[in-house]
């Protein structure tokens, strides 16, 4: 799924979950549930584009791919800066200090966001850094077969990720 589901599923495991490592192991887990429901976050053959450098073929961000990820980046600011301003994620808005203390004694919530992410942080860094130890990680993991699913039209299935990052952010503000 879009990564602004994953973010704000890993902190309303964050919230729920007070011990660290776990909410981590959480997060990795709810990544893989989430991305098991048939989903659109991209266009085989437009997300990522091979290109030849060298003579050898490299998988590289295509401009779809760069698009998804600036509105990811600007959604998730968005509502991370509205529960930041009603005080929900930053006690006292904007005393940066009381950001700091929050994630201090609450480090379930970057770690629950960390392990939601995970698996997508590392296909990303494989694609900077084609290592052969994260190429091994990228294409035999889990997470590339769960992805092998049949994806459904864009504009619905935007709507039903957007009701999903609605229920984690209700469920971060209500319980
Ligand atoms: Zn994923």
């Amino acid at each position: 799924m879009l990564d602004t589901v994953h973010v704000f599923a890993g902190l309303a495991i964050g919230r729920q979950i007070a011990n660290p490592i776990v909410a981590f192991i959480v997060g990795i887990i709810s990544h893989i549930i989430l991305d098991a429901i048939p989903h659109w976050d991209g266009d085989k053959g437009k997300k990522y584009e091979d290109r030849e450098k060298n003579g050898e073929c490299k998988r590289v961000l295509g401009r779809q791919g760069k698009q998804i990820i600036f509105w990811d980046i600007t959604v998730t600011s968005c509502i991370g800066l509205l529960l930041s301003v009603s005080g929900i994620l930053w006690p006292d808005f904007p005393d940066f200090p009381s950001l700091i203390a929050h994630l201090y004694t609450h480090p379930s919530l970057i770690v629950g966001v960390l392990g939601a992410l995970l698996w997508d942080i590392v296909y990303l860094a494989y694609l900077f850094y084609p290592s052969e130890w994260l190429k091994r990680f990228t294409l035999f993991s889990l997470h590339k077969k769960i992805q092998d699913n049949e994806t459904p039209k864009k504009i619905p299935s935007l709507l039903f990720q957007g009701v999903f990052v609605l229920f984690f952010v209700l469920s971060f503000i209500l319980w």
